[in-house]
Order: structure tokens, then C-alpha cells, then sequence
């Protein structure tokens, strides 16, 4: 079955390649989507139906319709046939992880909006069909994303934490299946004929103790069962069948079953610490872990460092079938697991790191309340920054070029931050550069973006001959950029290429007409060139949508001032003037 679902994956992608459109991503994770934009999609309705399913079938959905679930399988199958037996890691704080997993990415958005809704957004969203995409990868993450996720989350998980190691302690859809299978009365249930063999629980990779609760229950309870059918398939009594009863959460818990546990209590609560600061480390670093994967990273690391605290301390220590210590000695494996489990450790102390200066970063980042107009109307945006805004600036540049010079990976999230400060500390040569190195390494949006404020720069400091080739670059990424057009017929206006520059101009007010500044531009490009009543009407056009603002006029003032629009910059900086009472800043 699960074979048959991932060539049913590989079928969409091929059908969608030939025929440019197909249903959206069968992903629960689209859920996000609609509840947060009221996109409803065919993740949005598979997830519904897989709940509700759920409700009364049980947590079949798991085990017959997930692709996760298949790596898993496939990696166990593997390891077995090596003589390894994955052994399941049972922690009884970390199974909490996917219910919270899944209240974070499912309810957390809609209940922040419920009661931080600055902008007064309506709490549903209006809903507007999805089903049928033409851009079928767009919410996936990239190929250099997916293949360590799957690795990760399909491979590593398995051989540490057992072969439901993701699906216990990581993945935020269990989280809810599991909830769901509580009050479901779909179970695997028991006939007289068990004679408690155990043939059942020796083959459940899901951990349950499958002849124990139904020697308790008369059936299975636990909300681990994936109702995969393995128990009922191994029984050599034909004793299991799946069938009906009372929802687990019905069922009065008894104290006959003692789970074992593979930790101690302290060890649980150090496990969460560890669990929680992982998590917080890995989780969108170098913009390449999204929040499974983290999920994912953050069990390994739990349980590799309770591992190794106690290769350090026990006497006898073992795994899988490798002695790592014994009689107090640290064996060649032993060595060979504490090199992984600390390259392994410090990989995560590195994210960590690289998140704490971002995170710094980014706190000095939305403190800057200089708008970006203002900051680019002239080459040095200095004089508008206050000392305290300096000194934040400083500091958070220090923890930006912190978060981006020691990395693994060129960090492209911090980057354009980076040179956005030190493009207002007056560095704007330095900050061109950086923006060329995090353009070198982003793409689609993030890039255009990045070649944008690079193109700016460069025009503000009169290289308008790379200015140019940064926008065409920016909007060859993203053709919709409208900014950028605006910049690219300045650059050609400076160039000497005044036809092309009107032209780019006027195709960027036939997108929007709003544009004020683009407008004056048209407006002066055609007084210089002597016709009179389109400059009016244009004038007449950027004047409709100018806001009563000084610091606006003072803008459009210094840009058609460099640009040579003379005439409309008086205008311009005389209305600045006028409307400050003449206190503005006069270029
Ligand atoms: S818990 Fe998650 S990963 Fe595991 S089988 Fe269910 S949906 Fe798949
Ligand atoms: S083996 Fe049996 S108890 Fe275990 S997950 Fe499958 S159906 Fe449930």
C-alpha cells in the first residue's frame, strides 16, 4: 500500500509536468494555508476527511497512507537485514511533542490573531478555491531541503529512536491522529483464542504492548496503534481481527500494564531542555530546516546527549549490539559513537549559536523605523538616524556579521539585513557587496529582492551601468517587482538612454498607476522633452496620490533632483516646505 502511495506521489508530479496544472499537494501541512489565508486546497480536505476518518476508524491514516511512514519502514527493513534491530526509545515526556507540534502550526496562528490583530484582519479568512495549482512545487522545500529532511526524518530517527522514532516524538499530524484515535471506536481487537504467546508485540514496530492490552482491554487502546494489521497477520492463533469497541477514552486506565521507560525522571527533564533548545537552534537555520525536520534533529540530539552523559558515567553500556563500554573502559565503539554524538551535538551548539546572533539581529532590525524611501532618497541615509538608532544599528550589525561569517553555509536570511545596516551606517559600497554575496545564494523573491536594493544602491552612488544589470537580474527573478522598474529607468535615464527609460517607466504605471514617483519621472522625462500636456498629465496623476507628507516631497525632490528634473524638484521641495512650515531639510 505504501509503495503504491509513493508512485501515486510520482504519478501527480509527472501528470502536473505534462499538463502544467493538477490538484494541489495531498500535504496536511497545506492546512496552514487555508486557515491562515482561507486557501482551500486538497491538503485542506484530505486532512478534514483524514480526521474525521480517524474519529471512528481509528489511526489507520498513519499507517497505510504516509509516505514518511514508508522511509521508515524502508530504513528498518534495511537495518534488519544488516542484524540490526532498531530498539524504540520510550520517553514519556517527548510522545507530547507532536500534540504540541500540531496545536503550534494548526490552532497557534488563528488563536495569536485572535488576540494580537493589529491590522483588525477578520479571524477566518475568506475562503477562495485552491484545489487546482499550476505551481505544484511551490510550497515544497527545495530539493537541497528535501533530501536531509527525508534522510533525517525517515533514517536517522529509526536508527536512534526505533522505527516509529518520527512518528512517536516528532510529526505534528500524529499529533492529531493520535488525539482523534482516543475517541474512536475502530480497534484491534481479541478472541478467546490468544494464548498470550507475544508473537504481537515482538512484531509491532509502533511500541504497543499489543498482548498485554488485550489480555486488560479486550483490545488494543493505545493511540500509537497505526491499525497497520501486522499483529493480526503474525498471530498464530488467528486471535486479532480489527473490529469495534469503546473509544479509548472511555476505557478506565489500569495499572496491570507497567510501560518500561528508557529514561530516568531526571533524565526526562533534561531530555525536554535539550529537546527544546535544539529545536530552537535547528529550526530555520541558514533558512535549509523547516519545523519537521527540527522536530526531527531535536529528538536525535535529545537522545544522542542522554546517550553520551551516560557512556560517561555507566560502567556497562551498549547498543544495538555494539558493547560501547565495559567494566568502566570506553570500546573502539564507544569512541566511535561519542565522535558522532559530539560532531552530532555541536553541529546543533553552532545553529544555536548562529540563531542566538540572528535572533539579536533581528530584534535591532524591527527597531528601525527610518522607511525605506527615505533611507534611499541620496547615498548616505545618516542624518536621519538618531544615536540611539546608530547605536542599535552597530549592535545589530555585530550580531548579523556574527550569524553570517563563521557558517557552514552562506547565510542567506542575515545577509541582506547586514548590509541593510551598514548601508545606513554609510557603507553603501560594502553593502552592495554583501547584497551581491546573499543574491549569490538566495532565489525566487528573497533574490529579486537582494538584486533590487543592490540596483538602488549602486544607482545612488552613480554605477548605474551595474545598477542596471542588478535589475534586470532582480526582475528576471520576479517580473511583478515593481520598484525595480522604477530603478532600472532611472539607471537608463542616467545612461543617456532616455527612450528606454521612458519606456520602462511608462510600463511600470500600466501596472500601477499609483506610482508617484515613477509618474514625476514621466512627467519631467516629458517636459525636457518639450511635450507639455502628457508632463501635465502625468503631473496631474502623481499629485492625485502624494501623500500631504514633507519627508515624501523631500523624496520625489531629491530623486528628480538627481535625475535632472529640475523643475519639478523645486516643486517638490517647496512643497516639503510648505507643508513643515518650512523646517524640512532642503537637499
Ligand atoms: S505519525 Fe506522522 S509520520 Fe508517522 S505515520 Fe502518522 S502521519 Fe506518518
Ligand atoms: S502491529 Fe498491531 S498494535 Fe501494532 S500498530 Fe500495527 S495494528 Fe497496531
Amino acid at each position: 500500500m505504501l509503495i503504491t502511495l509513493n508512485l501515486f506521489m510520482i504519478a501527480h508530479i509527472i501528470q502536473w509536468r505534462v499538463m502544467g496544472k493538477t490538484v494541489s499537494p495531498i500535504e496536511p501541512s497545506e492546512t496552514m494555508h487555508t486557515l491562515q489565508k482561507g486557501f482551500v486546497n486538497a491538503g485542506f480536505i484530505f486532512f478534514t476527511l483524514a480526521i474525521l476518518a480517524t474519529l471512528i476508524l481509528g489511526r489507520f491514516v498513519c499507517g497505510w497512507g504516509c509516505h514518511i511512514l514508508a522511509l521508515q519502514d524502508l530504513c528498518g527493513w534495511l537495518l534488519k537485514k544488516i542484524g540490526l534491530h532498531p530498539k524504540p526509545f520510550r520517553s514519556r515526556l517527548l510522545v507530547y511533542v507532536p500534540l504540541i507540534g500540531a496545536l503550534y502550526m494548526f490552532v497557534w496562528p488563528t488563536a495569536y490573531r485572535m488576540f494580537h490583530n493589529p491590522e483588525n484582519a477578520p479571524l477566518i479568512p475568506q475562503f477562495t478555491n485552491h484545489l487546482v495549482t499550476t505551481n505544484f512545487l511551490q510550497t515544497f522545500p527545495s530539493v537541497a531541503v528535501a533530501i536531509p529532511f527525508l534522510f533525517i526524518c525517515g533514517f536517522v530517527t529509526v536508527y536512534f529512536l526505533g522505527q516509529k522514532g518520527f512518528c512517536t516524538y516528532a510529526c505534528p499530524y500524529g499529533g492529531f491522529f493520535g488525539l482523534a484515535d482516543k475517541f474512536s471506536p475502530g480497534k484491534i481487537r481479541v478472541t478467546p483464542a490468544c494464548n498470550q504467546c507475544g508473537h504481537c508485540t515482538a512484531t509491532c514496530t509502533s511500541n504497543v504492548l499489543v498482548h498485554a492490552e488485550v489480555k486488560q482491554y479486550g483490545m488494543v487502546v493505545d493511540p500509537g496503534c497505526m491499525k497497520c494489521m501486522d499483529c493480526v497477520s503474525v498471530c498464530p492463533n488467528d486471535a486479532l481481527y480489527f473490529g469495534f469497541g469503546k473509544p479509548t477514552i472511555l476505557v478506565p486506565k489500569s495499572n496491570a500494564i507497567r510501560k518500561s521507560y528508557s529514561l530516568t525522571w531526571p533524565e526526562e527533564i533534561v531530555g525536554a531542555l535539550v529537546f527544546l533548545g535544539s529545536f530552537l537552534a535547528v529550526r530555520g537555520v541558514y533558512a535549509l530546516a523547516p519545523f519537521l525536520m527540527a522536530l526531527g534533529c531535536a529528538t536525535v540530539t535529545t537522545f544522542l546527549t542522554l546517550k553520551f552523559w551516560r557512556l560517561l558515567r555507566a560502567k556497562e553500556l551498549s547498543f544495538y549490539r555494539f558493547n560501547l563500554k565495559s567494566s568502566g573502559t570506553i570500546r573502539k565503539a564507544g569512541w566511535a559513537f561519542a565522535a558522532f554524538a559530539c560532531a552530532w551535538i555541536g553541529l546543533n551548539a553552532h545553529c544555536g549559536w548562529v540563531r542566538y546572533h540572528e535572533f539579536l539581529g533581528n530584534r535591532a532590525f524591527q527597531k528601525i523605523k527610518l522607511p525605506d524611501e527615505l533611507a534611499l532618497a541620496q547615498p548616505n541615509p545618516a542624518r536621519w538616524l538618531s544615536p540611539a538608532d546608530r547605536e542599535n544599528i552597530v549592535g545589530g550589525k555585530e550580531h548579523y556579521r556574527a550569524a553570517s561569517s563563521v557558517g557552514l553555509f552562506a547565510n542567506s536570511e542575515a545577509l541582506p539585513k547586514l548590509a541593510w545596516f551598514e548601508y545606513l551606517l554609510g557603507d553603501a559600497k560594502q553593502s552592495v557587496q554583501t547584497l551581491g554575496d546573499a543574491a549569490a545564494h538566495q532565489s525566487g523573491e528573497s533574490k529579486a529582492l537582494s538584486l533590487y536594493y543592490r540596483g538602488a544602491i549602486l544607482n545612488r552612488l552613480g554605477r548605474y551601468e551595474e545598477a542596471q544589470a542588478s535589475l534586470d537580474q532582480a526582475l528576471a527573478e520576479r517580473d511583478d517587482l515593481i520598484l525595480a522598474r522604477q530603478e532600472k529607468g532611472e539607471s537608463l535615464w542616467q545612461l543617456g538612454r532616455r527612450e528606454e527609460a521612458v519606456s520602462v517607466w511608462t510600463d511600470a504605471v500600466g501596472r500601477n498607476e499609483r506610482l508617484v514617483l515613477v509618474n514625476n519621472e514621466l512627467a519631467g522625462a516629458k517636459r525636457l522633452s518639450g511635450k507639455f500636456e502628457e508632463a501635465a498629465a502625468y503631473e496631474k496623476q502623481a499629485d492625485q496620490f502624494t501623500p500631504n507628507d514633507p519627508f515624501y516631497h523631500w523624496i520625489l525632490a531629491r530623486r528628480l533632483q538627481d535625475l535632472g528634473m529640475t523643475e519639478l524638484a523645486a516643486k517638490h521641495f517647496e512643497q516639503a516646505g510648505e507643508i513643515d512650515k518650512g523646517q524640512t531639510p532642503g537637499g
